[in-house]
């Protein structure tokens, strides 16, 4: 019997480098994950830090459909970080790569290691635009449609490159 795909949507930010070319080769990367698929990409968008300094960031959204758990998926997109070297100096350090699981279907999950859907992402315009850019009537679990908290994250510059 073969288990059901979940539909998942990765939050992907670079600002050190060349962030265009690394938020590339890491949508590649996602999609070649073991038992995943990759459903769709939105447009690549240019974002002011939030809460941080240097340059400016490479912010996309995709989404997959897989057969890997959450904490695999998570522990899976970690390796991928490591792999562009991803160091952690201090909280908000600038960042070669870093991959966030927005939504992992429907599920809630409140783990120290694992928040789903992520904590900060009705937050973030570097997350909400580019995931309703995907599915414009995404909506977050216990928290409604996405679209409705675009209003508060009007005031975040993003500009699609
Ligand atoms: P950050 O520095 O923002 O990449 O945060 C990384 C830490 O957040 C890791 O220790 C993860 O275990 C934790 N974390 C909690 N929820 C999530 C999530 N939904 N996606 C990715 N990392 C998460």
């Amino acid at each position: 019997m073969s288990v059901a795909r979940t539909p998942c949507y990765i939050g992907i930010g670079a600002n050190l480098g060349d962030a265009r070319d690394t938020v590339t080769q890491a949508i590649a990367l996602i999609g070649k994950l073991p038992q995943t698929q990759l459903a769709a990409t939105s447009s690549l968008f240019s974002t002011a830090p939030v809460d941080a300094g240097g340059d400016d960031y490479v912010n996309a959204v995709v989404k997959i459909d897989t057969r890997l758990q959450p904490i695999e998926l998570l522990q899976a997109l970690q390796a991928l970080e490591q792999d562009f070297g991803r160091q952690r100096p201090y909280r908000n350090a600038p960042r070669t790569l870093d991959l966030d699981i927005l939504l992992y279907g429907d599920k809630v999950i409140t783990q120290d290691s694992l928040e789903i859907p992520h904590p900060r992402m009705t937050q973030r315009a570097f997350v909400l635009i580019p995931l309703l850019e995907i599915d414009p009537f995404i909506t977050i679990p216990k928290q409604g449609p996405a679209h409705n908290f675009v209003p508060a994250v009007a005031g975040q510059a993003i500009r699609k490159i």
